[in-house]
């Protein structure tokens, strides 16, 4: 572990002129994703005379019922618990921010970035995490569950609201960064449907596009920092227990330096300082070292910058202070009891809805029950569905109330 004063905040670089001279606007760098260079939609369609593709894509996705439906679905705490914990809504609008905000540093395709981190979470279940391990258990016998590819199929399949087509027919590029990672099997056989499509990278062995690439990791920086404070909000962790932590003992002490009042001030407030330090400390280091590697790898072309190792990144000290940090919010918060408790109920209720639709299908709306590959029409149904929405199905079709 590096030590805590090796930590260094970057400032972005002064400009030459005056400050208020400096163009807020970054040009695209060479290795930006284009939209006039896109391998198109499924469906040709005309070209927007006002939009370009990648912002085409981001509308789409927000006047989707998939985007909508993220509100009552978990991040870490169930909906019901408060109102001012995290859902996936407000997480992809998080990570919107932060990607947006670093794209622009970066001269990367904010379109296309915003589109990314917008849909990034559409295909995950209720419950988070331990909706989509309940769903995968019981559809190992029928493919599996992922939940990248349920994001793809929500976008390529699931969105019915356009006459000419199925989805919402999205441009190659924005379906490619959606497919984040998906197993070696899965790849193959996408890449048999779809020769040289949205998976072939993960069998040609080749990268992420640099805005797929920046969305992954403003996802990171976006949880570590919101659990970290709906962690203290909920009272399962400390301030005092994340004081053990290189990031967050330097940016308090820092802090505390700056404005010797604010401990004073309310722990909320201190916290909000130290999680604002945290989060720009990491914008500026990931900015700063992409930079670094982009110049180093020369690359002319965003394909270019796809060949060899990913070029968006943080430092080795800033890696190593993140992954203490994750692993503190494993153990302290994602494991925590009162967390497993809920997450165990979630699972069940995933649990028994897949069992009972796939014995009565036609508890399903028509759409579904009407489906030819039965247990995949339940699997697309169950993801679909909000928190509370499946609580209410779970009572409707079993008698029981598992949450209060
Ligand atoms: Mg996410």
């Amino acid at each position: 572990m590096a030590a805590p004063h090796r930590l260094r905040v970057a400032r972005l670089a002064a400009p030459r002129a005056a400050p208020q001279a400096q163009s807020l606007f970054t040009a695209l760098a060479p290795y930006a994703s284009l939209p006039q260079r896109s391998r198109g939609r499924r469906m040709a369609e005309a070209v927007a005379s006002d939009r370009n593709a990648f912002q085409r894509d981001r509308d789409r996705i927000v006047h989707s019922t998939a985007f909508r439906r993220l509100v009552y679905k978990t991040q870490v705490f169930l909906n019901h618990e408060g109102d001012l914990f995290r859902t996936r809504l407000t997480h992809s609008l998080e990570v919107a921010q932060l990607a947006r905000s670093m794209a622009r540093g970066l001269g990367l395709h904010e379109d296309l970035v915003e589109a990314l981190a917008l849909a990034h979470d559409l295909g995950h279940t209720p419950f988070g995490h331990a909706g989509q391990d309940a769903l995968n258990a019981c559809m190992q016998p029928y493919g599996g569950f992922e939940h990248n590819l349920q994001s793809l199929r929500v976008v390529d399949v699931l969105e019915q609201r356009y006459p000419q087509f199925d989805g919402l027919n999205l441009s190659f590029e924005t379906r490619e960064g959606i497919l984040k990672h998906c197993s070696m099997r899965v790849a193959r056989h996408m890449e048999s449907l779809e020769p040289a499509g949205v998976a072939h990278r993960f069998v040609a062995g080749y990268q992420a596009s640099l805005e797929a690439q920046l969305c992954n990791l403003a996802d990171e920086i976006a949880y570590n920092a919101h659990d970290v404070d709906d962690g203290v909000r909920s009272g399962l962790i400390s301030l005092e227990q994340l004081m053990g932590l290189t990031l967050v003992r330097h940016f308090h002490d820092e802090a505390v330096r700056e404005y010797p009042s604010l401990p004073g001030m309310g722990r909320r407030r201190l916290l909000s300082e130290v999680l604002r330090r945290m989060l720009s400390a990491q914008v500026h280091d990931l900015l700063r070292t992409t930079k670094a590697r982009v110049a180093r790898a020369g690359a002319a072309d965003a394909w270019q910058a796809r060949q060899g190792p990913a070029l968006v990144g943080f430092s080795p000290s800033m890696r190593a202070a993140i992954t203490e940090l994750k692993r503190f919010l494993l153990r302290a918060l994602y494991r925590h009891e009162q967390v497993l408790v809920q997450t165990q109920r979630g699972k069940t209720v995933v649990h028994e809805l897949f069992t009972v639709y796939a014995q009565r299908p036609v508890e399903m709306p028509p759409e579904y029950a009407q489906r030819a590959d039965t247990h995949r029409a339940v699997a697309d149904y169950v993801a679909g569905m909000t928190d509370r929405f499946a609580m209410r199905e779970h009572e409707r079709l079993t008698g029981r109330r598992l949450f209060a």
